[in-house]
């Protein structure tokens, strides 16, 4: 299998980890890299502390082929024979500052889940014009993953709620609105510390009308017409004109109660 390396992937959002087979886990990585376009990273580790949002990353990768044949999904070169050393192979090249964030995303947040699914496109970033809803759904599936050894293996699917949002992207080609389950990491950082579930709507500042998001959205590998929220990007207004971007457009909760 050819390996080549992508030597300038900006790191836009990583999922909760996943438990996999003995006592491992996994976290999918999203990206975007201005030669290769959208990146989607898999097998990534938590203890791989280079891959912080923003920062830049050189990293040598394989298809995904045959098991996640999605043009944007690649596997870090030899991350099966080599998963103990796999964290080497990460290097910190950079890191996007504030207003380099917020340009980047303003100038990708052209989609709309109903364009990528036409185009066949698994990841991409909207500009949601309005969010319209935000809520919590009860996990009808909700696990405990136990290794070998009886430790508990975190995962989203322990967590007894899914968060969900309902929005309008700007220039919507769909006839009705979006609705999305997130599964943004911080989410489950924040649920692992609060008992107050719908506290993480405030920790996603979803609840202030000073704050603008993007979602970066992607497809499920077994259900390609299926999308969720990889991450929710949100910036400050007061960041956003300093970074010269207006943060027009987008109306909050408050304008439809
Ligand atoms: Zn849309």
């Amino acid at each position: 299998m050819s390996v080549q390396t992508i030597d300038d992937l900006v790191v836009l959002g990583r999922a909760a980890p996943e438990p996999v087979d003995d006592g491992r886990h996994t976290v999918c990585l999203g990206g975007y890299s201005p030669s290769e376009g959208y990146v989607r990273l898999y097998p990534t580790q938590k203890r791989m502390t280079e891959l912080k949002r923003w920062n830049v990353v050189s990293v040598p990768v394989e298809s995904a082929a045959p098991d996640d044949t999605r043009d944007e999904s690649y596997k870090i070169a030899g991350s099966k024979e080599d998963w103990d050393s796999l964290h080497n192979k990460i290097q910190k090249v950079g890191r996007l500052d504030k207003s380099e964030q917020i340009q980047l995303v303003d100038r990708l947040a052209v989609d709309c889940r109903n364009k990528l699914n036409e185009a066949h496109d698994s990841l991409g970033m909207v500009n949601p014009e309005t969010i319209i809803n935000y809520e919590l759904e009860p996990r009808d599936d909700q696990t405990h993953q136990v290794t070998l050894d009886g430790t508990r293996q975190e995962g989203k699917t322990e967590y007894k709620h899914k968060l969900y949002i309902e929005y309008q992207c700007t220039d919507c080609i769909a006839k009705t609105s979006h609705r999305q389950h997130c599964i943004e990491w911080g989410i489950y950082l924040y649920w692992k510390k609060n008992d107050d579930y719908e506290g993480v709507f405030d920790a996603l500042k979803l609840t202030r009308d000073d704050y603008k998001h993007y979602f970066f959205i992607g497809n499920l590998t077994h259900r390609p017409s299926a999308y969720i929220i990889i991450s929710d990007i949100r910036f400050s207004e007061q960041d956003m004109l300093e970074a010269g971007v207006a943060p027009e457009g987008q109306s909050g909760l408050s304008d439809f109660s």
